[in-house]
């Protein structure tokens, strides 16, 4: 494997078993949660998954943690095939691959001092020698989380912290055990507006002093333009295209992008898009519309977009050449 990817994801497919089509029907239908990923992460990268809910980027964070089987596919880590692992095998890549949930108000058992909640991590999995080092290594998360001086935060509990710290103990907890990757599943959108800059600086700090990978998963659009290196959009299960940050913002070639795009709110009134409000709502991920999934509610579907699909769509193609193939 080379050096740059060292988390390869190949078509991932998460299927959840739902329900019959009929009462004498013995087939069962799926959810097509997640259905033929594909994505490279290279070491220190930031990439955005973003989305409307339902697209499946939750539903992903989870097959990367080894909380959910995959139904196909493959993900390779550091040159490590993952994709079934035991309990054994799944407790040490935890380890390396640390998530950060979207909730600080859930995520922390508010009968546990902050020092207690940091250090659990350490115990679960036997790390460091002796309660000095453990307590070394709980001070330098928390100071590495913006937890200064960590001496004033120890003693005290969840609840005499604002939201903010709370989201900033989470981080440490998983700073603790010195991962390679940060699973962020929103982990701003339950703060107040006027904190959530400082958690997104954080996680741009911490992937260039700890060279940290982050796969930061959000439904907003506009909070990734200054902090994620790539971006992948995902519309029902899919990826439906990714690419450098910058060029997916100025330059979006999928449909669905535009539209994502085309509603995020720009301040200075020059410089707004004429917004493009899809019609309809998202499909059934148990009954998939045949072609392109997303042909219900494109502004520009043709005949052939119902009985085909195309790949998804990197930069070096446009959405234009993609759909060309379907004829
Ligand atoms: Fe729209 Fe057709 Fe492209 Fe799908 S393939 S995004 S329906 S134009």
């Amino acid at each position: 494997m080379s050096q740059e990817y060292f988390l390869e994801v190949r078509g991932l497919k998460k299927y959840f078993e739902a329900d019959r089509a009929s009462l004498f029907s013995r087939e069962p239908r799926f959810v097509h949660a997640v259905d033929d990923v594909s994505f490279n992460l290279n070491r220190g990268e930031v990439i955005a998954l973003v989305g409307e809910s339902g697209c499946g980027k939750s539903t992903l964070s989870l097959l990367l943690m080894g909380l959910e089987d995959p139904t196909a596919g493959s993900i390779m880590f550091d040159g490590r095939d993952i994709t079934h692992l035991n309990d054994h095998e799944r407790k040490s890549l935890r380890r390396k691959i640390q998530m950060v949930f979207q909730d600080p108000y859930e995520s922390l058992n508010p009968t546990q001092t902050i020092e207690e909640i940091i250090n659990e991590p350490l115990l679960v999995h036997g790390i460091a020698k002796d309660k000095k080092e453990r307590s070394g290594r709980v001070i330098k998360a928390m100071e590495d989380a913006g937890l200064k001086p960590a001496e004033v935060y120890l003693n005290r509990f969840p609840h005499e912290l604002s939201g903010g710290q709370r989201q900033r103990v989470v981080i440490a907890a998983a700073l603790v055990l010195e991962p390679e990757i940060l699973l962020a599943d929103e982990p701003v959108s339950m703060l107040d507006v006027s904190i959530r800059a400082e958690i997104i600086n954080l996680l741009a700090e911490l992937r260039i002093t700890r060279q940290i990978a982050v796969i930061f998963i959000t439904h907003d659009l506009g909070s990734v333009g200054f902090f994620a290196d790539r971006v992948a959009v995902m519309y029902l299960g899919r990826i439906v295209e990714i690419g450098a940050v910058l060029e997916i913002l100025e330059s979006p070639q999928h449909p669905y992008t535009k539209a994502l795009l085309s509603v995020i709110p720009v301040p200075n009134p020059r410089l707004r898009h004429e917004r493009i409000i899809l019609q309809g709502e998202t499909p059934n991920p148990i009954d998939l519309p045949t072609g392109c999934r997303f042909h219900p509610r494109c502004p520009l579907a043709m005949d052939a977009c119902t009985s085909n699909d195309p790949p998804f769509i990197t930069l070096s193609k446009t959405h234009q050449a993609a759909c060309l193939l379907l004829k």
